[in-house]
């Protein structure tokens, strides 16, 4: 055992050496890391909590979340909201700390919610930044360091802790907290580096691939349809199997598509091109009508308009510019009247709008991408604490873990629960 010279104390930090001796160090100040602080700083207000952050300016990732509104959670949040690991261990963190308990914490610092569709909640200032100085006022208020502009780089198990080295400084903590989050969005401060950290400390880590991310379509059919949005039932098959079928808006971009619907849908077509497995997207138009309604709803519509031509009666169905490309794309005369429709043609009609191709040849990657699929394995933790099963003292929040949620306020929820299921084991 070295022997350890305590030189001073101020504002609650032993001074060792020259170094403080810090209760708990978290690397990562985003919303998984603020709230670790604020829930550990409200449990043991004695305590000494020190959260470094690279980036420059503290809370990037909040600020643009939600279009700039910050989708905080949602009003149900369930396990199949969420992919990865392991469903009884997301199950019993999100139980930790429920979405009551969460609009109630931040009603206790000061930001309202209010629910929008599908059941997201927003601060009702539609202000990210109302949600970003609330938690960086409630963790000043209750004594939290924050320093930005440290990178931490090294994180080095020590007799009585840990050594952590960041851009400038050495610190010394006896808990570290890993809330540096995935590889999205690197420009925010999420760059991966949290990683390389949980690697060293003996972690393995489930593939990491982009989630929540626009996806790139080959050829020309998506590019004069830029900006238009519709309702679809998006199905992504692997081998054959089925993966997901998501419902809702698709919006068609100069790359390919994007919307709700495709975010929700990307991180599948991601994993199973990593593990190899040929994969298929299809959409359908008309959603919640299989094949044979379509065809029944053609039928009907060439009875009640037996003169009007294709390409006048598909904008009923569909946006016109879409109608028009698909019955270009499909070499099919728009002329046609709906009463000389050949059944052949009808029918390859109906599987276009059932089942429309989505040649997909990548993902706009992390850069666009809001979440990371992957990461630290959930096997190596606890979820009762989210202490680390590999190196004692340790503890990983939010999404630098093997979770991902889908659009709607789940990724945040998973940071606030995870970071209160930790703050009781942080708590000196
Ligand atoms: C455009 C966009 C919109 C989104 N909208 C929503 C939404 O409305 N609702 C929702 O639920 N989710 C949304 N998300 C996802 C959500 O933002 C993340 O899941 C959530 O922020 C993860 O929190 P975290 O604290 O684990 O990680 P992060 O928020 O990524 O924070 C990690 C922090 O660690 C720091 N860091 C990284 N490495 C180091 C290091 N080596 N040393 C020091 N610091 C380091 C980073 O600078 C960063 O500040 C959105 C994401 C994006 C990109």
């Amino acid at each position: 055992m070295p022997i350890v010279v305590v030189s001073s104390i101020i504002n609650n930090v032993l001074t060792v050496s020259q170094h403080p001796i810090i209760d708990v160090a978290i690397v990562g100040g985003g919303a998984a890391g603020l709230a670790s602080a604020i829930f550990t700083a409200r449990r043991a207000p004695q305590a000494s909590i020190v959260v470094l952050d690279g980036a420059k300016k503290i809370g990037a990732k909040i600020l643009i979340a939600g279009g700039g509104r910050c989708n905080v959670t949602n009003q149900q949040v369930g396990v199949s909201d969420y992919c990865g690991g392991n469903p009884s261990f997301i199950k019993r963190v999100i139980a930790k700390l429920s979405v009551e308990n969460t609009i109630s914490f931040f009603r206790e610092i000061g930001v309202e919610l209010k629910v929008e569709e599908h059941g997201k909640l927003f601060p009702t200032t539609n202000k990210a930044r109302t949600v970003l100085e609330a938690l960086l006022s409630e963790a000043n208020r209750c004594g939290v360091s924050i320093r930005c502009g440290q990178c931490v780089t090294s994180i080095q198990p020590v007799t009585d802790g840990f050594e952590i080295q960041s851009s400038d400084t050495t610190l010394h903590a006896r808990k570290v907290v890993l809330a540096a989050g995935g590889q999205a969005m690197p420009k925010t401060g999420s760059d991966g580096s949290g990683y390389e950290l949980a690697k060293r400390l003996g972690h393995s880590l489930v593939p990491m691939t982009p989630a929540l991310v626009p996806l790139c379509l080959s050829g020309d059919f998506h590019t004069p349809l830029s900006g238009i949005a519709h309702d679809v039932e998006m199905m992504v098959q692997a081998e054959g199997c089925k993966l997901v079928r998501v419902f809702g808006a698709l919006l068609w971009t100069h790359f390919g598509v994007s919307g709700p619907v495709v975010l929700d849908a990307s991180r599948y077509w991601h994993r199973a091109r990593h593990e190899g497995r040929g994969v298929n997207v299809t959409v359908s138009l008309l959603p919640g009508k299989d094949f044979a309604a379509i065809e029944r709803l053609l039928l009907d519509l060439a009875t009640q308009k037996p003169k009007s031509s294709l390409k006048n009666v598909l904008p009923r169905l569909l946006p016109a510019r879409l109608a028009e490309a698909m019955l270009q794309a499909l070499n099919i005369d728009g002329d046609t009247v709906m009463s000389h429709l050949p059944k052949d043609v009808r029918r390859q009609l109906v599987h276009a709008l059932s089942a429309w191709p989505l040649p997909i040849h990548d993902s706009r990657g992390y850069a666009y991408a809001e979440v990371t699929a992957g990461g630290v394995s959930l096997s190596e933790v606890q979820p009762k604490t989210m202490a680390s099963r590999k190196c004692p003292g340790l503890y990983l929040i939010g999404e630098i873990l093997d979770v991902d949620g889908r659009i709607g306020g789940y990724n945040f929820q998973w940071a606030w629960s995870s970071a209160y299921t930790a703050s009781a084991a942080l708590a000196p």
